[in-house]
């Protein structure tokens, strides 16, 4: 970060003190005066749910990173419960995002980079007019073909009062409960929107463990998934971003993921985009590997936990040759073994073995770091496990 900071954008800071004050005091204070009425909290849990997750799963796993694709009906609704949230048009959005991913962790290119400290990566950026937050249109060319991207830009203000005063106006008195619904579905459901996407880019660089990539400072921490609708799985998602799911594994908590699953079951999602399970293996050892190379650097530490490690690497490097032998295959035979039942099926069962090689290596690899840590911790001598 310069040392003389930029000018404040006074309009964010007035408005996020507002939204704050609004959410944080007068909502408590009122609901302790006055209480809330079933029709208040229900519309206050709807928006929640419909913005936060036009969030995730429209402006981030759709339009930032085509993880999948969506109809007309399911865009348009992303599109509208997107403005809704108040997080800028989609096009900024996006523009910013790809900027992240790009620039992830540099000071003088990351918008919202967490070497810059929580405050700064949380909603700090926002509030002075840094250079790193300029908006670069000329990543989002692919956007500007989207006509509801393109509308939803155009009609971008008036979008956010028609959605976050119009419609909490029209409800309130449709039920009886205009200063209920105005509070609850209107500031503190903002509020909170905003807190919850704004801990994936301090929180989801901070807090958690790193399985995937150590190159940067994103986490993986299913305490951070359950307040960001599944984007706590950040480590997976800066690895692999153009892989619809977050949390990977079927038991991850990622509502998103879920929402994707169910509109493609409906159809209203297609073409969803998965790494293949070998690449996922070969990120988490690569990074397990040089973990426990730089343990085994350790001085006084028998060499032959350094030997152990070099044949574990060997083998790893000897597997992801082969993987890539059998890629090059596949992409030589082209569609031909698309129709042959029997190429096709070696392919696979190549890619499965080999899968499961890496599978086994990391099972190997689980327990010569027990027994490193082991070692490193209390007495310096040679391994039991055979390498
Ligand atoms: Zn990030
Ligand atoms: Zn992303």
């Amino acid at each position: 970060m310069p040392s003389s900071k930029p000018p404040i954008v006074w309009s964010n800071v007035i408005f996020f003190a507002l939204a704050n004050f609004a959410a944080f005091i007068l909502v408590p204070l009122w609901g302790l005066m006055h209480g809330y009425s079933g029709w208040a909290w229900s519309f206050f849990a709807l928006f929640v749910v419909l913005t936060g997750m036009s969030i995730t799963v429209g402006y981030h796993r759709l339009w930032a990173h085509h993880s999948f694709k969506a109809r007309a009906p399911l865009r348009w609704l992303l599109a509208i419960f997107g403005g809704m949230a108040l997080q800028n048009s989609i096009l900024n959005w996006v523009a910013r995002h790809r900027v992240h991913h790009r620039y992830v962790d540099d000071v003088t290119r990351d918008p919202h980079s967490i070497k810059s400290g929580f405050w700064h990566a949380h909603i700090g950026w926002m509030l002075r007019e840094w250079p790193t937050t300029e908006a670069d249109y000329s990543r989002v060319k692919d956007l500007e073909k989207d006509p509801i991207v393109m509308w939803q830009h155009r009609h971008y203000w008036t979008l956010v009062w028609v959605m976050n005063l119009g419609l909490p106006l029209a409800l309130g008195l449709m039920v009886g409960d205009v200063a209920g619904v105005l509070l609850l579905a209107g500031a503190l459901r903002l509020a909170l929107s905003h807190h919850f996407t704004f801990f994936i880019n301090s929180l989801a660089h901070l807090w958690g463990r790193r399985p995937y990539s150590d190159e940067n400072t994103a986490v993986d921490n299913p305490a951070v998934a359950l307040l960001t609708w599944g984007e706590g799985y950040h480590n997976y998602h800066h690895a692999f971003q153009a892989d619809y799911r977050n949390g990977v594994a079927w038991w991850h908590y990622d509502p998103s993921k879920w929402l994707i699953n169910l509109c493609a079951w409906c159809g209203l999602a297609y073409d969803r985009r998965r790494t293949p399970a070998f690449r996922i293996q070969r990120a988490r050892l690569a990074v397990e590997l040089r973990r426990l190379q730089r343990l085994a650097e350790t001085p006084g530490l028998h060499e032959t936990w350094r030997g152990a490690l070099e044949r574990e690497y060997q083998r790893f490097c000897e597997t992801v040759n082969q993987w890539q032998e059998v890629q090059a295959q596949k992409v030589r035979a082209g569609r031909e073994a698309m129709n042959d039942r029997w190429l096709k099926t070696e392919l696979r069962t190549s890619f499965k073995e080999l899968e499961y090689r890496l599978k086994m290596q990391r099972r190997r690899l689980h327990v010569l770091a027990g027994e490193l840590n082991d070692r490193v911790r209390s007495s310096l001598s040679p391994p039991t496990v055979s390498g």
